[in-house]
């Protein structure tokens, strides 16, 4: 660290952007203290144990291994020192509105069985279809998502415009796959994958293939002990570092003189000053409500009329009895008949779909201490559209009428008896991703991810019209999801680093 670098840094979050770039600033020399407002670090990496029951509040999927790899080592440590990966076979079944289901996975023999099931000989379009998500994969992490574009100049340079061309930036996700797969079935089974991201994919560019691509090539992967396990590592290398993690301590003001970050104010009235500042919290909502200053006003307002992800409506179930023969598989989708209509509610309606898509993970399949011996813990996800302004939803109610669909279709599946054996819930709504997370409008994986929401088009790492004022997390550069959010606590780190 140079003479003329801050030597404090204040992380606002203790999300796993907030933890990453902590950590690597304390691996770098400097001082470093986090806030976070919850009683425990992880933010939407959350955990609940309630009398031997596991559940992961939020991630289940392990993708991109290596960003993780990647990231210990820049910290000098080994994933494996901290957490036993466990890789999940078969990938996930899919299960559609008529009673049929796949399975995908990448064990490629069996991958083909299922495939011609659906469409014969169809197998050689799918390696196709994965080679080009590869190439999308490759170009995307190389040339877009590692780096930091201080200028539009530097994102539309002469050498990036045939690479996005490559990205085919300017299709559409489900179109794409449309060409490869003529099965309605396969589209389906090949496209939900954007919501990953909180995306519709008739909406999301076909640059998204890559994700099909990481999970069926690369594989799914899943820590012992949940994906809580990665922000437990984190909150350990903090502790060896020396770094002071503070929870139980919400931020209430980022602290300025004129447009220079000077430290933060807490709601318990205590003033800390710090060099530089880095906020982890959801960027619109730091605009909105923490940084007071007229032109962080203006920034929110435009920060507000942004495009924003969907948002989810969650149970967690502890069961008195294991649905192991019914629900073999640890991730299941289970697919809406009216597949394009059920988005077109989500992302133009605002609301939960009248026959919802949705996600069940059973981790006892992979992880069985995540229930006692013969129970069952079991988490879904019922992606609803974010909160906006003007739709008005009873939310308790919803969730009750979301909560009888998804048992009429398990009871589809033999679970018939699922609400005589539970034994715990809790339910998760968008207001909670609103007011415990401070995430804008309620949406769960924050601002979209269309052409002019990525790369240098989203907000920055650093802060364009404030000094020693920087971000990390979802909403900034590159973008949502845990691996691409370790890439953007680089990202930020080095730019503090640097002073810009
Ligand atoms: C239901 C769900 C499922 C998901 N599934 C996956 C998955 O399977 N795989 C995957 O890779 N990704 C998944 N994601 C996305 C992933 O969880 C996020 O992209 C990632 O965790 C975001 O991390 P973050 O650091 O940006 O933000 P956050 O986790 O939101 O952290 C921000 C932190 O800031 C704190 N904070 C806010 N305001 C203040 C304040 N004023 N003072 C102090 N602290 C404050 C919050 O409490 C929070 O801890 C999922 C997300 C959700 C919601």
């Amino acid at each position: 660290m140079g003479g003329n670098h801050p030597s404090h840094v204040v992380v606002i979050g203790a999300g796993i952007g907030g933890l990453a770039v902590a950590a690597r600033l304390a691996h770098a020399g400097w001082k470093v203290t986090v806030f976070e407002k919850q009683d425990k670090p992880g933010g939407r990496v959350g955990s609940v144990v309630h009398q031997g029951f596991h559940f992961d509040t939020g991630p289940t999927l392990y993708l991109m291994p290596e960003v993780f790899d990647q990231t210990f080592s820049d910290l000098d440590r080994r994933c494996e020192d901290y957490y036993e990966l466990i890789k999940v076979n078969p990938n996930y079944r899919i299960h559609f509105h008529d009673g049929d289901h796949i399975q995908l996975q990448s064990d490629l023999t069996a991958m083909e069985r299922e495939l011609n099931r659906f469409e014969p000989g169809v197998m050689t379009r799918y390696l196709e279809f994965l080679a080009e998500g590869g190439r999308s994969y490759d170009v995307s992490l190389k040339k877009f998502l590692s780096r930091n574009f201080r200028s539009l100049g530097e994102f539309f340079a002469p050498a990036h415009l045939p690479l996005m061309f490559q990205l085919r930036v300017l299709k559409k996700h489900y179109a794409e796959t449309a060409r490869y797969f003529h099965s309605d079935k396969l589209r389906r089974a090949l496209t939900f994958q954007t919501m990953y991201l909180g995306s519709s994919p008739f909406d999301s560019l076909a640059t998204y293939t890559l994700l099909q691509y990481t999970e069926l090539v690369n594989g799914i992967y899943f820590p012992r002990g949940g994906l809580y396990a990665v922000v437990e590592a984190f909150a350990r290398i903090l502790r060896e570092q020396g770094v002071e993690l503070i929870c139980d301590a919400p931020v209430k003001e980022i602290l300025l003189e004129g447009r220079r970050a000077t430290g933060v104010l807490l709601e318990d009235g205590t003033r800390v000053a710090a060099d530089a500042v880095v906020a982890n919290a959801d960027l619109p909502y730091v605009y909105d409500a923490l940084l007071p200053h007229p032109d962080a006003r203006q920034e929110a307002g435009r920060l507000k009329r942004k495009k924003y992800t969907s948002s989810a409506v969650m149970f967690y179930w502890g069961l008195d009895r294991r649905y192991e023969r019914e629900l073999p598989v640890h991730h299941n989708i289970f697919l809406a008949e009216d597949y394009k209509g059920s988005f077109e509610q989500i992302f133009s309606g605002y609301r939960a779909p009248v026959d919802p898509s949705f996600y069940v993970s059973a981790p006892a399949r992979t992880d069985p201490s995540y229930a006692p011996p013969g129970q069952e813990s079991l988490v879904v996800l019922v992606p609803v559209g974010h909160l906006e302004d003007g739709v008005q939803i009873d939310w308790p109610q919803q969730s009750a009428a979301i909560k009888a669909h998804v048992l009429r279709r398990l009871a589809d599946f033999w679970v018939t008896d699922l609400q005589r054996h539970l034994v715990f819930e809790a339910c998760y709504t968008p207001r909670y991703y609103r007011d415990a997370l401070n995430l804008m409008k309620g949406s769960a994986f924050s601002l979209a991810h269309d052409f002019l929401q990525v790369g240098y088009f989203r907000p920055h790492n650093k802060a364009d019209r404030f000094e020693n004022l920087y971000f990390v997390g979802g909403a900034t550069h590159p973008g949502t999801g845990v691996p691409i959010v370790l890439i953007s606590a680089k990202l930020t780190a080095e730019r503090v680093m640097q002073g810009n």
